[in-house]
């Protein structure tokens, strides 16, 4: 017989898992369990709607056996079955290999990462097991094949004989080294309390034939054995279970083993709800952003369940993009089974249940906020980009619901802050909420036009993210409270005399502004005489409603159309170099002309935009070196 090669990835996982150090060695019953239980899943769906399939709920179950003397433990299904493509195509490689990390230790450096990741459940088997062999039979087929692999070297498959659908499915144990006790997953008690840690949920049966003492009939001290076959799960949904019968280990298990994650989440959230929608709910929030979260690649949705049937397995209608990182499931009754994808976008009853929904995350996020800040302040680290994301999309439809999830770092102790936060720390006096955007919160401290703010006891909220200033456009007050660039516009700082002053002196000085401005040939709109630096001598700033910062999200965006802010370099007249300027101007016009295009050049280096000609910069610093 033929021995078929691995493809490259699944050769990879299956070394690490043979060779594993996992502590958790036990999952691999978990895996194969649900593996069976979604195949029985398929199944029973079928059999709602095709009488052909001829069984009932009742019928189907899933079967645990132990044989001490071969070594050898049993997982049999009467689910969907398998066909040889199906067996190759499904055991030989893995689902969705691109996407794996192969990462095998975490920050704790426990090996875990990899387990728990998409389609390599079934490989688990191999932590325990030298020999795995696949017996499976598709429904609607007359043929059964015969899978069998030990592991690196390949696999074998042949036809067989099966007389019913489904999969069973051979694991010979390890035999026991130093380290390692396998013969332990031999033990039917330890088998039994694997089942319940991991598995009690599962809605089909479990069934093991379990072995007993009894006394004989009328003898005084004889035993005898008798083998009794036993359903070990509960079967009871966890989300139909009440809250009070749940611990926080039991929610956060489930969630792992669902929802292919390896770290706990930061919350749960479990609903029961009757009125206009009736429906239980089991969500959970991650505590880390999955890696493809912030991809076109990643699908939102909850699951779906029709009393207690899983229709649907992403079910994208249930939430909103602002809150697409929510995992979990809905179950209703108001559900019919046979509903189409397509019927399901109309359904009144399934948006009333999004409706609900939504308000209930937004209520946990906001009591979380309220009462668990430091959990919060995680929640947000992971998922506050896409918060901002969703005021800022849907042209602000959605900013009402979200605003006060919002955090920014502030200049406040460099925390985070909530917007009610920083309107309630306002001076009296302040008439703005003032914001400053750039790469790095370093970045932004030594922004020139920072400054003067910050002396005056003004807070300003540091937007670090490319999406920040856009959402804070989008809001554009809180509060009745403005937001201001500290770049832009009039930051409201000075007294009227002040403000006087400063007119007076920028008409005095108007031709030489003009004089500097043409000089710089079209890259600014306006020179003019700054109100908000202290000690440095110039900035760059902009006039109308792109900034600087936004004009380099969106030209880094892949588009052809690039956008310009209005930019203005704006002079410090308390600084030596105004009364430089002003002398060059009646002196020795073309030497202004040149330090003009020095400062220009300097203030884009201070906001980080790029210098077309670097060389010439560099060479006009060396002319006033050697001078
Ligand atoms: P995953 O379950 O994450 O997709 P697995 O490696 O555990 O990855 O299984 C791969 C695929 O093999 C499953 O998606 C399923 O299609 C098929 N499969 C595994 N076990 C069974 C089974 N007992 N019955 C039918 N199909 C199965």
């Amino acid at each position: 017989m033929e021995t078929k090669q691995f493809k490259a990835e699944s050769k990879k996982l299956l070394e690490m898992m043979i060779n594993s150090i996992y502590t958790h060695k036990e999952i691999f019953l978990r895996e194969l369990i649900s593996n069976a239980s979604d195949a029985i899943d398929k199944l029973y769906f079928k059999s709602l709607t095709d009488d052909g399939v001829g069984m009932n709920k009742d019928d189907f179950e899933i079967l645990i056996n132990v044989n001490k003397e071969n070594r050898t433990i049993t997982i049999t299904d009467n689910g969907i079955g398998m066909t040889k493509d199906e067996l190759e195509n499904n055991l030989g490689t893995i689902a969705k290999s691109g996407s794996l990390d192969f990462k095998s230790t975490n920050e704790l450096g426990e090996d875990v990462a990899i387990i728990g990741q998409f389609g390599v459940g079934f490989y688990s088997a191999f932590m325990v097991s030298d020999l795995v062999t696949v017996r499976s039979r598709a429904y609607g087929s007359d043929k059964a094949y015969e899978w069998q692999s030990e592991g690196v070297e390949g696999y074998t498959i042949d036809e067989c004989d099966k007389e019913k659908p489904g999969t069973e499915i051979v694991l010979h144990i390890k035999e026991d080294t130093e380290e390692e006790k396998y013969a332990e997953y031999l033990e039917q008690y330890r088998l039994q309390s694997i089942i319940r840690k991991y598995s009690d949920y599962i809605r089909f049966p479990i069934k093991m034939d379990v072995e007993h003492e009894r006394k004989k009939e009328e003898t005084e001290n004889e035993y005898e054995k008798f083998i009794e076959r036993e359903t070990i799960n509960s079967m009871v949904p966890v989300w139909k279970k009440n809250k009070s019968e749940l611990t926080d280990e039991e929610y956060n298990n489930f969630y792992k083993d669902k929802f292919f994650d390896y770290s706990d989440p930061i919350k749960h959230i479990h609903v029961k709800t009757e009125g206009t929608a009736t429906y239980n709910a089991l969500m959970y929030i991650p505590s880390k952003a999955p890696y493809d979260y912030y991809t076109r690649e990643f699908e939102k949705g909850l699951q779906l369940y029709a009393n207690g049937v899983l229709i649907m397995d992403k079910c994208a209608d249930l939430l909103p993009d602002y809150f697409s990182f929510v995992k979990g499931l809905v179950d209703s009754e108001d559900l019919s089974l046979n509903i189409s994808r397509e019927m399901l976008q109309h359904d009144r009853q399934l948006r009333l249940i999004a409706k609900s929904i939504e308000k209930t995350i937004k209520n946990e996020l906001t009591k979380m906020l309220k009462n668990e800040r430091e959990k919060y302040e995680e929640f947000y680290k992971a998922f506050g980009l896409q918060l901002k994301a969703g005021v800022y999309s849907s042209y602000g439809m959605n900013k009402d619901t979200l605003v006060d999830l919002l955090m920014f770092t502030s200049s406040s102790e460099e925390k985070y802050t909530t917007l009610e936060e920083y309107v309630t720390r306002m001076r009296e006096d302040q008439k703005y909420i003032y914001y400053a955007s750039g790469e790095s919160i370093q970045r932004i401290k030594n922004l020139p036009q920072t400054e003067m703010i910050r002396e005056k006891g003004y807070e300003i909220l540091y937007l670090t993210e490319n999406v920040d200033e856009f959402a804070v456009k989008m809001l554009g007050s809180y509060k009745e409270k403005q937001f201001m660039s500290v770049s832009s516009g009039d930051l409201g700082l000075d007294t009227p005399e002040e403000k006087e002053e400063i007119k007076a002196k920028s008409e005095e000085n108007k031709e030489m502004f003009t004089f500097m401005k043409d000089s710089l040939d079209g890259k600014v709109k306006e020179v003019r005489l700054s109100q908000r630096l202290k000690s440095h001598p110039f900035c760059l700033t902009s006039d109308g409603e792109l900034s600087l910062e936004m004009e380099k999200v969106l030209n880094a965006m892949p588009t052809d159309n690039k956008v310009k802010a209005e930019r203005v370099l704006e002079i410090n007249p308390e600084h030596g170099i105004f009364e430089k300027l002003r002398e060059l101007y009646s002196s020795d016009k073309d030497t202004l002309k040149k330090y003009t295009d020095l400062l220009y050049t300097q203030a884009l280096l201070i906001e980080g935009l790029s210098v077309e000609d670097p060389v010439e910069f560099s060479n006009m610093i060396c002319d006033l070196m050697i001078k």
